[in-house]
C-alpha cells in the first residue's frame, strides 16, 4: 500500500465531502467511534437550522426551485416527446434529507439481500436491517419492526385528514392485502399506514442535519458554503492510487492522511470522481481530465423511480390540504403556522400517510407483465436487469407503489379547490440510464440522461399502474368522496389514450441510485464490498449511488443505513 507522510497538513485523518443524507451521518458516526481521529465533513450548501420550509413537515417541498436545491435537469427524455425532468437536490446541511417528503419505509428483506448475492460480501438485509433501525428512534406502538434508540426521530403522523381514512377498506377490496404487521420489517406487501419522519416533541422534520450532527464530537469540523471541486489522488503503482486529500473550488487543497469519503449523492459523486480523473478515458479526456484509474461503470447504470398521478376533485365539504398549500397567505394557512410555530396541534403536521405496495399478481398481470420482461430483458447480460426479472418472480417484492394524498399533486397545475391524489410507481424500471460531468463545462451542472421509459415494459408499467388507480379511485369508500377526476380525465379510456397520457404526465420521485453501483468491477462496479472506489486505495462512496439495484421504497431509510455500515467498517478497520 502506498504510505505518505502528511508534514504540512491539518493532520485531518477523514475528510467526508458532502454533508447530506449520509454524509453528516457518516461524519457523526465516525467522530463518536474514533474520538482521536479529526474529521472535516465538507458542504457545499449553506446550514438552515431555522428554515420553516425545512422544518414544518406541511411546507415539505417548498425549497425546490430554491437556492437551497441544485435545480438540475434531465437532457429532453425521447419517449416523453423530448420532455425535460427536474431534478432537485439538497444543496444544503443535511443535502435531500432536508428537501425530501418525510416518507420513511423500507424495501422488501429479497431486495437487500440481492446486494450480497451480486457479489458484496457482507451485505444483504440483516446487515441493513441492523443498520436501519440503528438510524431510528420510533414512538409508538405497533407490530412492525423499528429502532428505538437512534437519531432519526419517527412515529406516525396524528394528522391523517378523514378523507384517506377510507384507504384500506377500498384497496383490499380489489385483491391487495391490508399489511399492519411487517412493511418495515422486510415485507412490505399490502396496504398500511407508514411513519413519518417527525419529531415528536418538537413537531419538526427529524433529518440528518439536526438529528445526526448534534450527537457528533468535537473532533468533527463541519465547514459549509465550501464545494469540493475534485479529490487528489497520486500514484501507488501502476494501477492503484490513493486519494491525499481534496481541492475547493477556491483553489484550497485540504489533506486527508486517512481517506476521503464521498457522499455527493447519486448526482454528483460520479461527477467528483471524473473531476478526480476516475471514469471512462474518452469522457475524461473530451472534458480536459486526465484520466488516472479507467472505470467503466461510474455514472452508468441511473436508475430512477417512474411516477404519474390520477387527481380526483372532492365533493364540496369535504376537506384537504390544498389550501394550505396553494393559499398559504390566508387565513386557514396563517393561522396553521401560527399554531405550529405556538407548538399546538397544526395541520401543518401533515405528511404522507396512506401507502400500497403490490405485486402484478394481485393486479392479475403477473404472467403478461413477466413475459413482456423477459421478451425484452431476457438474453440480457447485465446483473442489475437479472435481478429485477427475478423480482418479478418473487410475490414478496413489490412491483408498484400506491401513494394517497389529501392533496393535488398533478402534472397539470392546480386549477382551485378541493382534491386527493393517487399516486402510481414502477417499483423497479429497467430503464438504466448515466449521469456524467458536461465535457464543455466540467465545474458545471452535470448531463443527466436517466432514458426514462425507453422500453416497453416500463411504459405499460406505468399505464397499468395508473389504469388500477382508477379502480381503487372508484372503490367505496373512496368512491364516494369525489365528484370528479380531473387527471387523467375520463376521456382517457383506451391503452393508446393511457399512453399518451403517461408521456405526457410521468414524472421522477426523486431516487437515483446507482451511478458509483456496488458491484464486481467487470459487472459496472465502482465500489467494492467495502465501498471502496476500484483502482484506489483509501476513497470511498458512501450514499445512495452504491446501491446497485433501485430499492421498492423511498430510500432515505437506505442512506442512513449505508452511512451506519460504512462508518463501522472504518471504524472497525481504524
Ligand atoms: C424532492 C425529494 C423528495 C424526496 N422524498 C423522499 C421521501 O419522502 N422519503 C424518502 O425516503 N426519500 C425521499 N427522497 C430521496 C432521499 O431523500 C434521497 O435519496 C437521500 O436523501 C439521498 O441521500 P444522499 O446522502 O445519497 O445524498 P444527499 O442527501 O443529496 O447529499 C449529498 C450532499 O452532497 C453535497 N454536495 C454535492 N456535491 C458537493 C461538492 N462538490 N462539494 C461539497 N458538497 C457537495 C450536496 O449539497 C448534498 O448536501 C426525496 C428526494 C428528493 C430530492
Amino acid at each position: 500500500m502506498c504510505q505518505r507522510k502528511c508534514q504540512f497538513c491539518l493532520h485531518l485523518l477523514e475528510i467526508v465531502v458532502g454533508g447530506g443524507t449520509a454524509g453528516s451521518a457518516l461524519a457523526t458516526r465516525l467522530s463518536q467511534g474514533l474520538p482521536r481521529a479529526n474529521i472535516l465533513l465538507i458542504e457545499a450548501g449553506p446550514a438552515a437550522a431555522d428554515d420553516l420550509r425545512i422544518n414544518v413537515p406541511g411546507l415539505r417541498g417548498s425549497i425546490l426551485g430554491s437556492s437551497l436545491d441544485w435545480n438540475f435537469t434531465t437532457v429532453p427524455q425521447a419517449s416523453l416527446d423530448g420532455r425535460s425532468i427536474d431534478v432537485n437536490r439538497g444543496k444544503v446541511l443535511g443535502g435531500s434529507s432536508a428537501m425530501n417528503y418525510l416518507c420513511y419505509d423500507r424495501a422488501s428483506a429479497p431486495e437487500y439481500e440481492a446486494w450480497g448475492e451480486l457479489g458484496n460480501q457482507g451485505w444483504g438485509w440483516k446487515s441493513m436491517m441492523n443498520a436501519m433501525t440503528k438510524s431510528e428512534n420510533f414512538t409508538g406502538t405497533d407490530k412492525d419492526r423499528h429502532g428505538y434508540t437512534g437519531p432519526i426521530r419517527n412515529y406516525y403522523n396524528r394528522v391523517v385528514f378523514p378523507v384517506l381514512g377510507g384507504w384500506q377498506a377500498a384497496v383490499s377490496k380489489l385483491g391487495v392485502n391490508i399489511n399492519d404487521k411487517s412493511s418495515l420489517g422486510g415485507e412490505p406487501i399490502g396496504v398500511m399506514f407508514q411513519p413519518t419522519n417527525i419529531d415528536p416533541t418538537k413537531r419538526t422534520r427529524s433529518y440528518s442535519a439536526n438529528s445526526y450532527l448534534p450527537l457528533a464530537g468535537r473532533n468533527l469540523v463541519v465547514k459549509t458554503n465550501t464545494q469540493v471541486t475534485k479529490v487528489n489522488l497520486v500514484k501507488c503503482s501502476s494501477s492503484v492510487y490513493q486519494a491525499t486529500g481534496v481541492t475547493l473550488s477556491d483553489g484550497q487543497i485540504i489533506t486527508a492522511s486517512k481517506e476521503v469519503l464521498v457522499s455527493a449523492g447519486s448526482v454528483q459523486s460520479p461527477g467528483l470522481l471524473e473531476l478526480s480523473g476516475i471514469g471512462q478515458p474518452s469522457l475524461l479526456k473530451a472534458a480536459g481530465v486526465a484520466p488516472l484509474v479507467e472505470l467503466a461503470g461510474v455514472g452508468e447504470n441511473y436508475q430512477d423511480h417512474i411516477r404519474v398521478s390520477n387527481t380526483y376533485q372532492l365533493k364540496d365539504g369535504i376537506d384537504s390540504f390544498d389550501n394550505l398549500i396553494y393559499d398559504n397567505t390566508g387565513a386557514n394557512a396563517t393561522g396553521e403556522l401560527e399554531k405550529w410555530l405556538n407548538g399546538e396541534r397544526s395541520l401543518y403536521e401533515y405528511t404522507s400517510a396512506a401507502y400500497g405496495f403490490a405485486n402484478w399478481q394481485q393486479l392479475n398481470l403477473g404472467p403478461q407483465m413477466q413475459s413482456l420482461a423477459r421478451s425484452i430483458f431476457g438474453s440480457s447480460a447485465n446483473v442489475i436487469d437479472s435481478k429485477k426479472l427475478q423480482f418479478l418472480n418473487n410475490t414478496h417484492v413489490p412491483s408498484i407503489e400506491y401513494l394517497y394524498e389529501a392533496n393535488y399533486v398533478g402534472a397539470f397545475g392546480y386549477t382551485g379547490g378541493q382534491f386527493i391524489t393517487l399516486f402510481s410507481t414502477v417499483m423497479h424500471p429497467f430503464s438504466r440510464g448515466s449521469v456524467h460531468i458536461n465535457p464543455k463545462d466540467p465545474q458545471g451542472k452535470p448531463i443527466i440522461d436517466p432514458k426514462y421509459m425507453d422500453n416497453a415494459y416500463d411504459r405499460t408499467a406505468l399505464v397499468e399502474a395508473a389504469k388500477f388507480a382508477r379502480r381503487i379511485a372508484n372503490t367505496e369508500p373512496i368512491k364516494s368522496v369525489w365528484k370528479a377526476e380531473t387527471e387523467p380525465g375520463e376521456a382517457i379510456q383506451t391503452d393508446e389514450e393511457w399512453a399518451a397520457f403517461v408521456k405526457k404526465a410521468m414524472g421522477s420521485f426523486y431516487h437515483p441510485v446507482g451511478t458509483c453501483a456496488m458491484l464486481p468491477r467487470q459487472d459496472g462496479g465502482v465500489v467494492d464490498a467495502e465501498l471502496r472506489v476500484y483502482g484506489t486505495t483509501n476513497l470511498r462512496v458512501v450514499d445512495n449511488s452504491i446501491i446497485p439495484v433501485i430499492l421498492s421504497a423511498h430510500i432515505q431509510t437506505a442512506a442512513y443505513g449505508i452511512a451506519e455500515v460504512a462508518a463501522a467498517k472504518i471504524i472497525t478497520s481504524a
